[in-house]
C-alpha cells in the first residue's frame, strides 16, 4: 500500500528550499513537495513514490531536478531528503506519538 497524507505533502508550502545545487531560490514563496522516483521509495510505472518519501524543493530547484540525468538525480534528490528529514524532525513538525 502506498502512504498518501495530504496535510503532510503541505509542510512543503510553508518550508525552506533544500536544494544543494546553484539556482534562482524562490523557496520563500513556499516549496514543492518533490517525490522520489526511485522504485525502492515506491515509485512505479505510471504510480508516485510514497508521500513520506519527499525533498522539500522551490518550484525552480524542483523543475531543474527533473532535468539532471539520472544519478545526478537521486544523489541530489537524496541529498534534499535528508535535509527535508532533519528538518521536519528538529523543528518538531514531525513528532512520535507515545
Ligand atoms: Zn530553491
Amino acid at each position: 500500500m502506498t502512504y498518501r497524507n495530504r496535510s503532510f505533502l503541505d509542510l512543503a508550502h510553508k518550508a525552506p528550499c533544500f536544494a544543494d545545487f546553484p539556482h534562482e531560490c524562490h523557496g520563500w514563496q513556499g516549496c514543492d513537495p518533490a517525490h522520489s522516483d526511485s522504485q525502492i521509495f515506491g515509485r512505479g510505472h505510471g504510480h508516485k513514490s510514497n508521500d513520506w518519501a519527499v525533498a522539500f524543493l522551490c518550484n525552480t530547484a524542483h523543475k531543474m531536478l527533473d532535468y539532471m540525468d539520472r544519478e545526478d538525480k537521486q544523489a541530489t534528490w537524496l541529498r534534499a531528503f535528508v535535509k527535508t528529514q532533519n528538518y521536519l524532525w528538529e523543528s518538531g513538525k514531525l513528532k512520535v506519538v507515545k
